[in-house]
């Protein structure tokens, strides 16, 4: 069994795949070519956005959002505690500080009450100027943007949703004009936005790729030529230090035929397997001891997931009714079942990080570092194998 089965993807979608790599080697166009534009322009009419730029990866469209707000030395930027290293690498990298904010026991994404506290905090003690917030839409479910929105205007910083695992996912939303409701998308709720097309993320290419999503003309322009090489009117007419980050023309032609199979059918897929695997998993732990717990995934009302991961979190890893990780783990490989802990260490406990001071508690991430299993999840996962790995689990526990 695969963790995530890539390999069953390209079976499905073989005949068109292969015709799409052959169309970009027999045009030449490697670089630019016209699928890039064309799956720019896909991307950007899928979730709700006026401009979309593709780059080379999602560290990459991170970096270029933070170039186009002008983040920089001197700056506080909110991160959640509990994410992947690129959400707080790239603040570094920019010069400006990353502060760690805690996450939400619940849905694992960022906490509004502890970034309140944090910006509280750096305001106090007058080092840091507060500038921008990086949310993430973790494991695929997107983060609580009406309470994060709120707090970002009435502070004046950015917001940049670093959708890598978050594409596909949605909140239904008041309308601005207060009449119904309306469906909003992941990739659409920052300033700018961003998202990865790595491999294994719910939408990925064949390779590294990513792209940066904004509605502001302004930003969008910088940021096509931060992708360049901060490139002016032309190509060698150089304004600004940039990147070399463009999307493969390859990549961009693979995207657009996985990208039809995600709207067509694999995002709707993905949701039935993980309301099975949640169903079951709910039903049998009346089977195990009671001081045990398995907490299957919390969705919002009102939320949609994509899924990157389907993480249940294990009873504390002390105490009464705690469960060994590990040897669940191994217990599960025995079984031909793979199983992955993201992620087993918080941000402000990596050594990369540790002459970063810290502002906030953050309990809630240190907490999950330690108790968070993830099991085999995609779209082309059977009902036969959330069946088997459910009990495999239950019986290994
Ligand atoms: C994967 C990921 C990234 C980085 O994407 P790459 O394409 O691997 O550079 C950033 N943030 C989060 C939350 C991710 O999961």
């Amino acid at each position: 069994m695969e963790f995530r089965d890539l390999k069953k993807q390209y079976q499905v979608l073989k005949n068109d795949i292969d015709q799409a790599m052959i169309d970009v080697a027999t045009s030449g166009a490697f670089i630019m070519g016209g699928p890039v534009k064309e799956l720019e322009h896909e991307l950007a009419d899928y979730v709700g956005v006026k401009h979309c730029l593709s780059c080379a990866n999602g560290t990459d469209a991170l970096t270029l959002a933070l170039k186009a707000l002008g983040v920089g030395k001197g700056d506080a930027v909110f991160v959640p505690d509990f994410t992947f290293f690129s959400s707080a690498e790239v603040v570094s990298l920019e010069g400006a500080t990353p502060v760690f904010v805690d996450v939400d026991p619940r849905t694992f994404n960022l906490d509004p009450k502890s970034l309140e506290d944090a910006i509280r905090s750096v305001l106090d003690q007058m080092t840091l100027r507060p500038k921008a917030v990086i949310a993430v839409d973790l494991f695929g479910l997107p983060a609580n943007f009406p309470a994060i929105r709120e707090i970002t205007k009435r502070e004046g910083l950015y917001l940049i949703e670093d959708g890598a695992q978050g594409f596909g996912g949605s909140i239904r939303l008041p309308k601005p004009d207060g009449d119904g409701f309306e469906v909003r998308r992941a990739c659409s709720f920052g300033d700018i936005s961003t998202t990865s097309f790595f491999p294994a993320k719910p939408l990925g290419c064949y390779g590294d790729g990513g792209a940066v999503f904004t509605d502001n003309d302004e930003w969008a322009a910088l940021i096509e030529s931060y992708r360049v090489h901060g490139k002016g009117s032309f190509k060698y007419d150089n304004v600004r230090i940039g990147l070399n980050s463009r999307l493969d023309t390859l990549q961009a032609a693979i995207l657009r035929i996985k990208l039809k199979a995600f709207r067509e059918y694999e995002l709707n897929d993905v949701n039935k397997a993980a309301e099975y695997y949640t169903q079951l998993i709910d039903g049998m732990t009346k089977f195990i001891k009671k001081e045990i717990q398995i907490t299957t995934p919390h969705i919002p009302n009102g939320y949609t997931s994509s899924w990157a991961q389907y993480t249940i979190k294990l009873s504390v890893p002390s105490g009464e009714g705690s469960v060994n990780r590990a040897a669940l783990q191994a217990k599960l490989k025995a079984k031909g079942i793979p199983s992955m802990v993201y992620y087993p260490t918080p941000m402000s406990k990596q050594t990369a990080f540790k002459e970063v001071h810290k502002y906030a508690l953050t309990m809630n991430a240190e907490r999950l570092a330690e108790s968070v299993l993830s099991l085999p999840m995609h779209p082309y996962i059977t009902r036969e194998e959330i069946r088997a790995i459910a009990e495999a689990l239950i019986s290994s526990i």
